[in-house]
């Protein structure tokens, strides 16, 4: 059976053609990606400023949409998890979180992830495939309807981060083709500079990054001041030690805008990557290598089966004291929707009892 073409990963421009080789004419593909991208209408017989007939047509060829809403999660602070589902059966996270200037969502670049950060339940999943194109466009479509409603513009601006299941740079095209066509004005409209890319520092691909013009922010997990601690964390680090990792920095610190800097994420654990010293080697380290940038400090959420505990806070505070005191930008961040495990570290296709669920759609 030939396969169906998914049409929420191409741009204006291919669907334009796409059409074409219906025997369509070129205002039928701005049509369909009015609908697809702008209204965000995940289903053929909902847009019916389309020909019947071609609707008919299309629905024989390709999907408007594939992924399926396992379960909806709703935290106490307004954070949504989605679970999904590939048209294969694989596992997608994504994640909404409100905030008061403008929303979050973090999805997933890929179901699972290949790398083994010990800290992070996602990493127990093993890698299972990459995403399309599409089914990262589709997660942004599904959290902003279920927030808003099909159709509806929401009312403050979308920031997206590339923090949930998988590593971003390791299905980097995929990524940038869903990026290009959220870009469009005539779509969704978030722009690059509304994106940030978070990478466990994969050496090469930090590079391609560095030379692609319409590229979003990036943001690496480092996680430990030290080869032999971080080598522990984030076994990536034995093919990419740290001083190669931020060499890639310092190349990629070229190409930041006047008002951008690079993000160093550094999860707080307790007893493990905490203390004194280490706030101390972390400052040194990054000074050494003197890149424009800051460090958010984030405190590890608690995922079983996991060893590790979060730092208290008067921990996460003296670290933040440390760093500043020797210059560094240093910001805390608060963790969301812990209680349906939809924090950094805990995406791993989890379902969950809770008195919070808000139910589930197919
Ligand atoms: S922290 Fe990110 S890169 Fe590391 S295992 Fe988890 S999902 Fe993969």
């Amino acid at each position: 059976m030939k396969k169906a073409v998914q049409l929420t990963g191409l741009s204006q421009t291919e669907l334009v053609s796409f059409v074409e080789t219906l025997g369509e004419p070129a205002y039928r593909g701005r049509q369909l990606f009015a609908a697809l991208q702008h209204r965000r209408q995940r289903s053929f017989d909902e847009i019916t400023d389309l020909p019947k007939d071609l609707r008919s047509r299309l629905s024989d060829i390709a999907n408007a949409a594939t992924l399926k809403i396992e379960s909806r999660y709703l935290s106490d602070d307004g954070t949504r998890r989605y679970l999904m589902k590939t048209h294969d059966n694989l596992p997608v996270e994504t994640v909404f979180i409100p905030e008061e200037r403008r929303d979050t969502i973090c999805f997933s670049s890929q179901s699972g992830c290949p790398l083994q950060c010990t800290f992070c339940l996602t990493a127990q999943l093993g890698l299972l495939r990459s995403l399309t194109a599409g089914e990262i466009v589709e997660q942004i479509q599904i959290a902003l309807n279920d927030a808003y409603g099909t159709g509806v513009k929401p009312p403050r601006g979308t920031n997206l981060v590339a923090m949930g299941a998988g590593e971003p740079l390791l299905n980097l095209d995929e990524l940038l083709k869903a990026l290009r066509v959220m870009a469009d004005p005539q779509g969704m409209h978030i722009v690059p500079n509304r994106v940030t890319v978070s990478t466990a520092g994969i050496v090469p691909r930090i590079l391609d990054l560095a030379q692609t013009s319409d590229r979003p922010h990036l943001a690496i997990s480092l996680a430990a001041p030290t080869d032999e601690l971080r080598d522990e964390l984030m076994p990536i680090n034995k093919r990419w030690p740290i001083d190669e990792l931020l060499s890639a920095c310092k190349v990629f610190e070229k190409t930041l805008k006047p008002n951008e800097r690079l993000t160093f994420e550094y999860v707080m654990l307790d007893g493990v990557n905490d203390s004194d010293e280490q706030a101390r080697q972390l400052a040194n380290l990054l000074n050494r290598h003197n890149i424009k940038s800051k460090v958010n400090l984030i405190p590890h959420n608690p995922a079983d089966p996991l060893p590790y505990r979060p730092s208290p806070d008067e921990t996460v505070e003296r670290f933040k004291h440390i760093l500043e005191s020797k210059g560094v930008h240093t910001y805390v961040r608060r963790p969301r929707g812990r209680d349906i495990f939809a924090a950094c570290g805990q995406l791993a296709a989890r379902q969950v009892t809770l008195t919070s669920l808000v139910g589930a759609d197919t």
